[in-house]
């Protein structure tokens, strides 16, 4: 295997055809069994191993190569550094067209285990059955993660490394209890069931929050269960439920009820402090986000003056954090809540130098609305996945601002939209950070300054 690429799988070519292998490392020497032919590429599985790679280390996990979480686990951590960092320089090189990119050396997690601050359970009665001969007459429900690339099978968790250990505990202890009192795990085929959904956030400073996302209004049920846990656990310090009778699983349009403590958490970064309610988005790994959002306010580079736009601002905490340098700062988002915690977070921290506006970016940057708000010397910017529409990129370019940093969780968009923005703007530093450990993910921040 010659590289480390897409979805998390090796890559090497045979026969002049790419061809993706999971939960190889590069280095290894396999024989290849093809599963999968498409038209650009091929993917397989190892059948057999020739040689393994000094890259790979072991990994932690007891379900590593069956859930899709952590397909890098059996690849030591200094290695999986270097394929991220080359994700972004391969990205502007080959999308970007930069002949050589200066990316700094990638800013890793001090804790690779552990680091994330929100997980979402899932109980089905479609367990995905391992190999193994003793779980053939296990029961057939199950409460974790989603089988990749199958929407109906849930392979149980015993123990996940993702968060901190009292996740697993709250996790298997609500599971006994609902397989104690027969409730029905949800069957994502026949919509029938009862238990849909465990979600469990923390904070740094040791808050909880659990959220359980139920099917049916089973008014003792749920209030038995929710009594359980509650008594059960008394460090969960926002205890809440959903009732979600639609097909899909998404509870951002449900009403979610309070059940015991506070319906939010509270996350401190630089002294500001983030309300996080169960449906907002917060980043998942908050020791990464906030050296992330560092970095972005330190490429900025304010001097005190200046008005900054932060679009795609979600619930508000570049802008926030950036409040206390600049004179103001105007945040875009198309998720309503977002913006209402938004707002409600720059209030609870007493900051007035902020403001919110909701609406799709394409349509509400426009020149009304820089004239309303006056022109931005700095744009942060920091779009979902498929990054910035071209009309987004040409406002900017528009509206010119002396720099423009921009985060990205895909480097492929961030180096097309960098790209359009070369005959203006120049490059100044580019700097990867690893928010994910184990996975492929990278995030980038780009400075871009006018030439
Ligand atoms: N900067 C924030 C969140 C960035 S995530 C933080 O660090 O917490 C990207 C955000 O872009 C999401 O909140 C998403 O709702 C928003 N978004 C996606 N498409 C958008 C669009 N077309 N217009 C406005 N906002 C959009």
């Amino acid at each position: 295997m010659i590289d480390a690429g897409s979805e998390g799988m090796a890559v090497c070519r045979v026969d002049n055809r790419v061809v993706f292998v999971p939960y190889v490392v590069p280095g290894d020497i396999i024989d290849i069994r093809i599963v999968r032919k498409k038209r650009k590429y091929l993917e397989g599985r190892a059948v057999h191993f020739h040689q393994y790679s000094p890259k790979r280390t072991e990994a932690l996990c007891t379900h590593f190569g069956i859930c899709g979480g952590c397909r890098w686990q059996n690849m030591k951590y200094g290695d999986q550094l270097f394929y991220k960092q080359k994700q972004v320089f391969d990205s502007l090189k080959r999308i970007g067209g930069i002949e050589s990119p200066e990316v700094r050396s990638i800013l890793g997690s001090e804790s690779v285990y552990c680091y994330r601050n929100k997980l979402e359970y899932t109980f089905s009665n479609l367990r995905w059955f391992t190999e193994k001969k003793s779980d053939i007459a296990e029961d057939p429900n199950a409460l974790g993660f989603h089988i990749p690339g199958m929407f109906d099978k849930v392979l149980d968790i015993d123990q996940c490394f993702l968060q901190d250990d009292f996740t697993n505990t709250v996790r298997l202890t609500v599971k006994s209890y609902a397989l104690r009192n027969q409730h029905k795990f949800y069957n994502i085929r026949t919509h029938e069931g009862f238990l849909r959904n465990l979600i469990v956030r923390n904070t740094r400073d040791g808050q909880w929050m659990v959220i359980v996302v139920f099917a049916l209004h089973l008014k003792t049920e749920i209030q038995e269960m929710m009594d359980f846990i509650h008594s059960s656990f008394p460090q969960i310090t926002s205890l809440s439920y959903v009732v979600n009778e639609k097909l899909n699983d998404t509870i951002s349009d449900q009403k979610v009820i309070p059940y015991h403590g506070e319906l939010f958490i509270t996350e401190t970064i630089d002294g500001i402090q983030f309300r996080i309610s169960p449906v907002s988005f917060f980043q998942t790994n908050t020791f990464q986000a906030a050296r992330l959002y560092n970095i972005a306010l330190g490429f900025a580079s304010f001097r005190g003056d200046e008005t900054v736009y932060d679009l795609y601002s979600g619930t508000g905490t570049i802008s926030l954090l950036a409040s206390g340098k600049v004179k103001k700062v105007i945040g875009i988002e198309y998720i309503d809540a977002a913006v209402a915690d938004a707002r409600i977070n720059a209030e609870v921290n007493g900051i007035v130098n902020t403001e919110f506006f909701s609406g799709d970016m394409s349509k509400v940057l426009d020149d009304e609305f820089i004239l309303r708000n006056g022109r931005p010397d700095v744009i942060i910017t920091d779009p979902p996945r498929a990054g910035m529409h071209s009309s987004v990129i040409d406002n900017i370019i528009k509206i010119s601002p002396a720099r423009i940093v921009y985060i990205s969780c895909n480097p492929a968009t961030q180096a097309r939209d960098v790209a359009m923005m070369l005959e203006t703007y120049r490059i100044s530093a580019i700097q990867p950070v690893d928010m994910f450990p184990h996975t492929q993910h990278v995030e980038n921040v780009i400075l871009l300054e006018k030439v």
